[in-house]
């Protein structure tokens, strides 16, 4: 029988390990603390993080940065505001820089920082990490033996305590596989709807995607379903050979998941001219063609987007691009200008759990104490990390959710081995 089992090395798995061994240590009350992990080696989503510079947190993190209950998510992260995390970092060894984008980086520019830091930390707290233990079930013990059975590829594990970290379905081939909301309803559990959040789309062959692949422009992109506008954000969309990806795609793509997934009808439109109007954009257009009236499509156009860009949509409207702009015929025009301010991605699908970083949907906040973390239905059980129902906005706030979680679940399952008396003896 151990004290704690925490089922995933992830992320919120190892912190919450090492708040709980902390804070043991602290009350100068030894526990035994085992890291289960399915994984042949641990911590590879850490490792692929921020494109292998893992973005640890955010300047400034908020609950609007989040989907889910706010109210609830607001309450977790005030338990560990950004300035703790940064502390703590520190006090693992790491320091962190801040970039012009408000993320936080470990000042090495590696993920293997992070995640050496949390697993040295771990052994030097006597936390028993054991990669390749897939956990196939877990049962409750009740009466004088209380605590969890928790079965294993290589047996079966007792614990007082159990914290489930299995992350979420994003990025399958790390150990993430979904699995921990199947442990979780067997629990009792309930679990919604979950889909890929922070996801490339995949747009129909026929656009002009693939002739721009590489290239970023900034736009305001809107998410509309069932004619009603659901989300509306600026920032950078980067034009792929499979379609479309950057942050303001992949920050938008959980409303088209979602949507898609309950048989909604769900648009994008892009306005590629994210400071104009349609209409202030006709009047730009019809003083640019008064001005330099022989100037080309194309080349007037670059003044506002790349002429990559501009080409690309002429041809795809059938306009040619170098027509001078005295030239170009009404129609035309009529049809250039909304093209750049309202354009109907022809989104085909998302890209799916191999390309998605993160799961929207879940283990419900509402089953959780957000003082604790424990299930509400099971006592001695804690959620923690992406297995819960919430998902935030790229720049680091999905670490920063897994940390606060992993914090409070750690001190509490701290606090209650040792208010049940036996691990201080
Ligand atoms: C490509 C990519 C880049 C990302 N970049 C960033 C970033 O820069 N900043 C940011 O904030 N977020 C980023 N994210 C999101 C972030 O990585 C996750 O939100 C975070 O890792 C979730 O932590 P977690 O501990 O809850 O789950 P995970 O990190 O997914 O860890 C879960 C662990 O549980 C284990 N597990 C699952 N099921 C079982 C089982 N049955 N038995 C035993 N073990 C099991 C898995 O092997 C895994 O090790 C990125 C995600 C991806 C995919």
């Amino acid at each position: 029988m151990v004290d704690v089992c925490i089922v995933g090395a992830g992320a919120a798995g190892l912190a919450a390990a090492i708040f709980a061994a902390e804070a043991a240590g602290k009350a100068g009350c030894a526990q035994r603390i085992v890291l289960l992990d399915g994984a042949k080696s641990i911590g590879a989503k850490i490792l692929v993080s921020g494109g292998g510079r893992c973005n640890v947190t955010h300047d400034v993190v908020t609950a609007t940065d989040f989907f889910g209950n706010r109210h609830i998510i607001k309450n977790v992260l005030a338990a560990f505001p950004v300035q703790a995390t940064i502390d703590w970092f520190a006090s693992l060894g790491v320091d962190l820089k801040c970039e012009e984008t408000g993320k936080l980086f470990p000042v090495t520019d590696k993920a293997r920082t992070i995640l050496n830091a949390l697993v040295n930390r771990c052994h030097e707290l006597g936390v028993a990490i054991r990669p390749d233990h897939r956990v196939t079930d877990v049962a409750r013990l009740l009466g004088s033996e209380a605590g969890f059975a928790i079965h294993h590829t290589h047996g079966t594990l007792h614990a007082k305590k159990i914290i489930l970290a299995t992350g979420g379905r994003s990025l399958p081939k790390t150990g993430s596989d979904g699995f921990g909301y199947e442990l979780a309803r067997r629990l009792g559990h309930r679990v919604s709807a979950t889909n890929p959040a922070l996801a490339p789309l995949i747009l129909d062959e026929t656009l002009f995607h693939k002739d721009l692949s590489g290239i970023s422009q900034e736009v305001e992109l809107t998410t509309t379903v069932n004619g009603h506008v659901v989300d509306r954000r600026t920032g950078s969309l980067l034009w792929t050979h499979f379609g479309i990806s950057g942050p303001v795609v992949m920050d938008a793509s959980r409303f088209w998941t979602i949507a898609r997934e309950k048989g909604e009808a769900v648009e994008l439109s892009v306005n590629f001219l994210p400071a104009m109007t349609q209409e202030s954009a006709r009047r730009w257009f019809m003083e640019q063609a008064a001005e330099a009236p022989r100037r080309s499509l194309a080349k007037t156009l670059a003044h506002l987007v790349t002429e990559r860009f501009a080409e690309s949509l002429c041809r795809y409207l059938g306009i040619t691009p170098q027509t001078a702009i005295a030239q170009l015929p009404r129609k035309d025009r009529d049809r250039v200008l909304p093209a750049l301010t309202k354009f109907l991605l022809p989104v085909q699908q998302d890209r799916g759990w191999n390309y998605a970083e993160v799961t929207a949907g879940g283990v419900p906040l509402e089953e959780v104490n957000f003082r604790t973390m424990e299930s509400k239905l099971v006592p001695g059980l804690y959620l923690v990390g992406e297995i819960l129902d919430c998902d935030g906005r790229i720049g680091g706030f999905n670490f920063q959710w897994a940390w606060a979680t992993g914090l409070l679940a750690g001190l509490a399952v701290a606090a209650r081995v040792r208010a049940d008396g036996e691990a201080c003896r």
